[in-house]
């Protein structure tokens, strides 16, 4: 096709990490529900379609059947998974029932697949046997494969791509997000996902620019398209006109050029014009990530997320494993501190070789500390892990959503059983970590004048906060503009935290995406938070506001924001506020 018979498109999404960059498109996979469309059959031409359907079954059999002869005969629980899916791939429930749907209803071999595996996971909701409801799994995963056959796409491992491109997908998960090789991959696009997402998190600390809850891009855009993604404006421009494409290349070269000014300051501490000293730490997933959280001027790991450690994985890891990740991070940052927090498996960070069972709302389902507490041996492994790394560095110990206080005794009743176990072990170990909370539920702002009784800091984790007290799911594209950091109910809640953490005389930090967006940090600094962790990448940036502002300035917005009810409005008086300063300023607007 002609570059004049191709025309542009740009498309609205959410801004998933900022940044520009221009490239020629990838697609993954395109077999997402929402892609499936339903047409109908003419009765003569069934028969073929019956054995497209036969056909995509055989190529799928035939695939696993490579698999199994290529595995090792000592991953025994992998081969029986696969053995097993075998059979399922000539199920009556799955195979027959659709051949049976597209004769009766005369349609697709997609869609009678789409509704069959949804009739069956239907049927296996309510079922309390763990055996079936495993069943059920088996067959989701099977009919996908089915599928990947029917649509003409396969399964691609995001590691294996070899070209650089930017990367359009249904969805990307956060364990796919970081296999991510970076010399590869310019930016990513995708059709599901939502405000602060784990997917958008990891992005940002990879630098690539991304563009989530797209909706259609997998429709509208066809593999090599040209694409501009504007990460910052959470913008996507498909086969840009010539001068868009002048416009973006001069706005990623000022953004480049910026990232790279502001890299250079980062190293200076972070205090006002007036001498108030504030303290930046990063957020990392991966033990990868300490040089770039050193390179930004962190001054500690504020939140080691470990569950990136176990999302890859066939099995748990085990001790020694973890232990030596640990041991490596606490070496590489000391003495400066590192707070790792223990498994915050499940909601959106899900491993389905670990854990296949699926909860109707996974956010509020037997995730971190509540899936800890329900498998404490896969807790007092990381325990044990985390106490043992603690003699080689400054760590910290925290606890994700913790709910009430009865919960966290229960936590710091395996914690004394973990060091006694220790003590017996000989093994060297910190028997006194200093000992935290997540407050990232309502409940636990509620009580955390009593939760503060028995522990040392809180860390506030404003992507749940916000989460759980607006009640917006994170992932979901359809209300991420309802995702507010600055709503007053979301302020009130961190201002409880600080206030009773000050009553109780234990450090509170903020560890959450809002602590790494410029808007939101005069409000915070004077609402009482001293200590931020954040995505490396945005150091620098808050770095650059810290040190241009005086704590003069700051006095009574709390105050104001309260009266003024409405985020739009807080978020203007601040703009207005601070426009001489970067990064408001009008010449740093990108
Ligand atoms: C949070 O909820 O704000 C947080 C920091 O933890 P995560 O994003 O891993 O849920
Ligand atoms: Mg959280």
């Amino acid at each position: 096709m002609s570059k004049s018979e191709v025309s542009q498109l740009i498309l609205q999404g959410i801004s998933g990490s900022p940044g520009i960059c221009i490239g020629k498109a990838y697609i993954v996979d395109r077999e997402g529900v929402d892609v499936i469309k339903r047409y109908s059959i003419a009765e003569s031409l069934l028969p073929e379609e019956i054995n497209r359907f036969k056909d995509a079954v055989e190529k799928a059999k035939q695939e696993y059947s490579n698999i199994i002869d290529s595995l090792d005969e000592d991953l025994g629980a992998e081969l029986n998974i696969l053995e097993s899916h075998m059979l399922l791939f000539k199920d009556k429930m799955l195979y027959e029932k659709c051949i049976q749907t597209i004769i009766d209803n005369k349609i697709n071999a997609e869609w009678s697949l789409k509704n069959v595996t949804r009739q069956i996971k239907l049927m296996f909701r309510g079922v309390e046997d763990l055996y079936l409801k495993a069943r059920a799994n088996d067959i989701e995963q099977v009919s996908e494969k089915i599928m990947s056959y029917l649509v003409g796409v396969h399964d691609e491992k995001i590691s294996d791509i070899n070209k650089r491109v930017i990367l359009v997908a249904h969805d990307i998960s956060p364990a796919d997000t970081s296999q991510i090789q970076l010399e590869r991959i310019m930016g990513f696009v995708t059709d599901r996902g939502g405000k602060d997402s784990h997917t958008s998190i990891i992005a940002k600390s990879l630098k690539i620019p991304t563009v989530l809850g797209l909706g259609t891009a997998t429709i509208n855009i066809k593999n090599d398209d040209l694409l501009i993604v504007d990460g910052s404006a959470g913008i996507i421009v498909i086969n840009p006109e010539e001068d868009v494409l002048f416009d973006y290349e001069e706005k990623r070269w000022r953004f480049d050029r910026n990232r790279e000014v502001l890299a250079r300051d980062s190293h200076l501490p972070a205090v006002t014009k007036d001498g108030v000293l504030f303290d930046l730490s990063s957020n990392i997933e991966l033990v990868e990530e300490v040089v770039a959280a050193k390179d930004s001027g962190a001054t500690g790991i504020g939140l080691f997320r470990t569950e990136f450690l176990y999302l890859d994985l066939k099995k748990f890891p085990t001790e020694e494993e973890l232990f030596l990740k640990y041991k490596e991070v606490a070496e590489l940052m000391n003495p400066l501190p590192v707070t790792v927090r223990t498994l915050d498996i499940n909601g959106d960070k899900v491993n389905p070789h670990l854990y296949g069972i699926e909860e109707e709302n996974p956010a509020l389902g037997l995730r971190a500390i509540r899936y800890c507490l329900h498998n404490p041996e896969i807790f007092v492994t990381q325990l044990k892990a985390i106490l043992r790394a603690a003699a080689f560095g400054n760590l910290n110990l925290l606890i994700p959503m913790i709910s009430s206080v009865h919960e966290l005794l229960n936590v710091k009743k395996i914690i004394n059983k973990v060091v006694v176990d220790l003590e017996k072990e000989g093994k060297p170990f910190k028997k006194d970590i200093s000992l935290g909370i997540m407050i990232e539920i309502p409940s636990a702002v509620m009580m955390a004048e009593e939760l503060a009784e028995h522990v040392d800091f809180f860390s506030i984790g404003t992507n749940d906060l916000i989460q759980y007290t607006l009640a917006i799911d994170r992932r979901n594209r359809q209300v991420a503009h309802l995702f507010q950091p600055l709503n007053l109910a979301v302020l009130k809640m961190i201002k409880i935290t600080i206030d009773a953490a000050t009553k109780k005389g234990i450090k509170v930090i903020m560890c959450g995406e809002m602590a790494g967006d410029p808007i939101n940090l005069p409000l915070l600094m004077e609402m009482g938070i001293k200590d931020f962790s954040m995505n490396s990448a945005s150091i620098p940036i808050i770095k650059q506001l810290i040190r241009n502002i005086d704590s003069k300035q700051l006095k009574g917005l709390f105050k104001q924001a309260l009266k003024l009810n409405n985020c739009n409005a807080i978020t203007d008086i601040i703009k207005t506020k601070f426009k001489d300063i970067p990064p408001f300023k009008e010449e740093d607007q990108i």
